[in-house]
């Protein structure tokens, strides 16, 4: 998605060469007229999927997935991380370790909001080693309903979580993908030199 590579090649920082930080317009202070436009091709990608709800993780994930709910006309549930929810009942929980924070943590859904006939678009900001996103997805599959996509605002190509996704048979969706962080540069699969 054109908008998003020139927005992250605009303000987004190489902080090593694993990590990007996008908190002008996503993790932090967030660019809603981006997101619009990010919801919009979410929603166009996936507009064959019969897609019922959105799932996402808090907290950067919710701003693209509520968007793209928007375009989409379906709710949007995110898990949360807040480790005193387990202490209720009605709970799906799954663990996962954070790729930034080098932490595991519970996250949970209630299971009021999702069931067996729902077809899920798992959505979040980014994606690394596929951890984050493969808790979402145990939690939708703990419910007994069904992940038909993983929408992904920034996937780091060179980590492993989009290969393992795709290896497991889901419908990956990245709007930017990036080949390389090194030198302090943002490099995209689309630019990278033949
Ligand atoms: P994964 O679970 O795929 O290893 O990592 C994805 C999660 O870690 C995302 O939810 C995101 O919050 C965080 N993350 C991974 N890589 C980056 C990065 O380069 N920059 C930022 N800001 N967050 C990242």
């Amino acid at each position: 998605m054109r908008l998003l590579e020139e927005k992250i090649k605009t303000d987004g920082r190489v902080i090593s060469e694993n990590v990007l930080k996008v908190d002008s317009f996503l993790n932090h202070q967030v660019d809603p007229s981006l997101m619009n436009e990010i919801g919009k091709e979410f929603a166009e990608i996936f507009s064959n999927e019969e897609i019922t709800k959105i799932v996402t993780i808090e907290s950067s994930g919710i701003a693209p997935a509520v968007m793209a709910g928007l375009h989409m006309n379906v709710p949007v549930i995110f898990a949360r991380k807040r480790k005193s929810l387990t202490l209720y009942e009605g709970l799906l929980s799954a663990s996962v370790h954070s790729f930034t924070k080098n932490e595991t943590n519970d996250i949970s859904i209630s299971k009021k909001y999702l069931n067996e006939n729902d077809k899920i678009l798992i959505i979040d900001d980014f994606l690394a080693n596929g951890q984050a996103a493969l808790g979402l997805v145990d939690l939708v599959e703990q419910a007994n309903a069904k992940v038909v996509g993983i929408g992904i605002v920034i996937e780091k190509s060179f980590q492993p979580g989009a290969q393992k996704l795709i290896e497991l048979g889901f419908r990956v969706e990245s709007l930017a993908r990036i080949e390389s962080l090194s030198n302090g540069e943002v490099l995209f699969i689309n630019e990278k030199v033949k």
